[in-house]
C-alpha cells in the first residue's frame, strides 16, 4: 500500500491519541518560569541538557539582575556565566544568551522575533527552541517541538519511521492540525515522563495501548536515554495525572 493511502488511518489515530492526551493532561503547559518572550527564550536556551527544575532555580536571580534583552546585551559575560553555572555548559549558554539578546536589540527592535527564519538567526536557537518560544510566548505554532520524549513516543506510536527530529517534525505537521502542534508536544512529554518511559514503558496501564503498535514490544535500541532537550518537560508528572481517565 502506498504511503498516501495509509495516511488517513494514521492521521485518525494521531488525532485520537491527541484527544486522549488532552483528557489525561488537561492542564499541561510549559514548565519553565518566565514573564516575557525574552525570558522564555533565555530559559529555553538554559534548559538544554538540564532539567526545567534546575533552570527555574537559576532564572529568578538572572532575571532580577538582567530583566530584558537590553540589560542582558550589556551585561558582563562573566556575571551571566556565574548566574547560570549550575545549568551546565554555562560558558556556551551565557555566550549564546548574550549574543541572542544583542541581535534582538540590533536587528529586531528589542523584541523576540516571530518568524521562524528570524528566530533561527539567534545564536543558540534551533527549531526546538524556536517552536517552544513561538508557541508559548507568541501563541503561534510554527512547527512541532521535537525533544527526546516526542521523538521516542512518536516512533513507538508508529507515527513516524524516522529518528531525525526534522523528519519527525515534518511527519507530525502532516498528521496533526496546526492549532494542536504544541498541544501534542507538551502532552506527549507528560506521557513520556509518567507512563511511556525510555527504559520501562508501562504499557499495561497506558491509555494509548489500543492505539499503539509498540504496546507489547520491549524497548528498542532507540530508547537509550538521551539527556538532551528537557525544555518543556513537566516538573513532576505523576501517575496520578494519568489515572484521571482511569489508566
Ligand atoms: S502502549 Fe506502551 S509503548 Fe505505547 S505509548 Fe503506551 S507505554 Fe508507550
Amino acid at each position: 500500500m502506498c504511503a498516501s493511502r495509509k495516511l488517513p488511518a494514521k492521521q485518525q489515530r494521531a488525532i485520537e491519541i491527541l484527544l486522549r492526551l488532552k483528557q489525561l493532561y488537561p492542564d499541561a503547559t510549559c514548565s519553565l518560569d518566565y514573564e516575557t518572550p525574552m525570558q522564555l527564550l533565555v530559559a529555553t536556551i538554559l534548559s538544554a541538557q538540564c532539567t526545567d527544575v534546575r533552570v527555574n532555580m537559576v532564572t529568578p536571580a538572572l532575571f532580577r539582575r538582567f530583566p530584558d534583552a537590553a540589560a542582558m546585551a550589556g551585561a558582563d559575560l562573566e556575571e551571566i556565566e556565574a548566574l547560570v553555572k549550575s545549568t551546565g555548559f554555562f560558558r556556551n549558554k551565557a555566550k549564546n544568551i548574550q549574543a541572542a539578546c544583542r541581535m534582538i536589540m540590533t536587528e529586531f527592535g528589542g523584541e523576540v522575533p516571530k518568524l521562524m527564519e528570524d528566530l533561527l538567526k539567534l545564536p543558540g536557537v534551533a527549531r526546538k527552541t524556536a517552536n517552544v518560544v513561538s508557541a508559548h510566548a507568541h501563541g503561534i505554532n510554527l512547527g512541532v517541538t521535537v525533544d527526546t520524549h516526542v521523538k521516542r513516543l512518536t516512533y513507538r506510536l508508529g507515527l513516524t519511521e524516522h529518528k531525525d527530529p526534522i523528519r519527525i517534525e515534518r511527519d507530525l505537521m502532516k498528521l496533526l492540525p496546526q492549532p494542536d502542534w504544541e498541544n501534542w508536544s507538551i502532552r506527549i512529554i507528560y506521557h513520556g515522563r509518567a507512563v511511556c518511559m525510555a527504559r520501562n514503558p508501562q504499557c499495561d496501564r497506558c491509555t494509548l495501548a489500543d492505539l499503539c503498535p509498540s504496546a507489547t514490544l520491549s524497548p528498542k535500541p532507540l530508547d537509550t536515554p538521551e539527556p538532551e532537550d528537557l525544555a518543556i518537560t513537566p516538573a513532576h508528572p505523576t501517575p496520578a495525572i494519568a489515572n484521571k481517565s482511569g489508566v
